[in-house]
């Protein structure tokens, strides 16, 4: 059976499967990147304020004349405004030139406090990141809350959540999070998440399906065998290994061939899932994206960096 194009959102709005990401797509390349990739079969942007793009990521959507209607775009809160949600939002929104976000997530369930330092990625006197530990991330949630209650975004949700922070968040929401984004791949699995995400409604979306800068999961040895014996790529093996498992995938490229081959997802027999689904049991596991400034945020892969 043909993989699925959209799923379900617990909203009941229907997100596409492959949405193009956009962290390290340097400005002058990403509105080209944008703009070829919706002119050429996807629907779905993946974008952040921190990215320090959207701008530009804006411009590609305009520059592709595809409907705004016609287009998934989620944006994420910076961790500097958590205190201040509509202001984050309001700031995405101006840069991307739209009214309105089809999801918003929160980037990381850490608060940093802005200094005379920088405005984004404050640090102290001393060198250290400039946190706020006693932050309650229940209060950044209310006012997402709120947001999505206005109508400003279609739905709401997380990044980086593990699940004690879940729980944590569980004993207030009065909305569900729609998704939770985070580093998922075959060495990366995330089993205990993806079973907590089901059992509550919450999609899961993967990032850096590919292993990020330079792509290194392609040249591991498992992944090309089943990309021979499919007769596809190994990004393609990558890229379908989530869809087929029920999970969004947001590959970034800004390179017109990539962007193209990158949207093709094919079956993948129980066979090939079962060893993808196993490789990191035995012995491969692997986080290319340490939790945000080595802060352990209660992922039970922690232990193993
Ligand atoms: P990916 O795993 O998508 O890998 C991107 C890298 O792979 C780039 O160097 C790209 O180069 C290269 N590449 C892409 N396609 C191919 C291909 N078919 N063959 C060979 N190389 C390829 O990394 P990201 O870390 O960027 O993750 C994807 C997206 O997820 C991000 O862009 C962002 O939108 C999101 N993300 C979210 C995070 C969060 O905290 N919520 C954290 C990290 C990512 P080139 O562009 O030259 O093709």
């Amino acid at each position: 059976m043909a993989p699925s194009t959209h799923f379900k959102l617990n909203t009941g709005a229907q997100i596409p499967t492959v949405g193009l990401g956009t962290w390290r797509s340097e400005p002058g390349q990403v509105r080209q990147a944008v703009s070829f990739a919706l002119k050429n079969g996807y629907s779905h942007i993946d974008a952040a304020l921190i990215y320090g793009n959207e701008h530009e990521v804006g411009q590609g959507i305009k520059d592709s004349g595809v409907p705004r209607e016609n287009i998934f775009i989620t944006s994420k809160l910076w961790n500097t405004h958590q205190p201040n949600v509509g202001e984050g939002l309001q700031q995405t929104l101006d840069a991307l030139g739209t009214d309105y976000l089809d999801l918003y997530l929160i980037h990381w369930p850490v608060r940093l406090v802005p200094n005379e330092s920088s405005a984004l990625l404050p640090v102290n006197p001393d060198g250290t990141r400039s946190i706020d530990r006693s932050w309650d991330q229940s209060e950044t949630w209310r006012q997402m809350e709120e947001v999505y209650k206005a109508g400003k975004v279609k739905a709401i949700g997380v990044a980086n959540w593990s699940i004690p922070y879940l729980e944590e968040l569980k004993k207030k929401w009065t909305v569900v999070p729609a998704v939770n984004q985070v580093e998922l791949h075959p060495f990366l699995p995330q089993h205990a998440l993806k079973n907590w995400c089901d059992k509550h409604g919450i999609l899961l979306e993967a990032y850096s399906p590919l292993g990020s800068e330079g792509a290194p999961l392609m040249s591991n040895p498992v992944i090309q065998e089943i990309a021979k014996k499919n007769d596809v790529s190994p990004a393609t093996v990558l890229i379908s290994y989530h869809v087929n498992r029920g999970v969004v995938v947001l590959p970034k490229s800004i390179n017109e061939n990539r962007i193209v081959s990158n949207s093709q997802v094919i079956p993948l027999s129980h066979e090939d899932m079962d060893v993808l689904n196993g490789l990191a049991a035995q012995g491969n596991a692997k986080r290319i994206n340490t939790p945000l400034f080595g802060w352990d945020l209660g992922f039970d892969d922690w232990y193993k960096q």
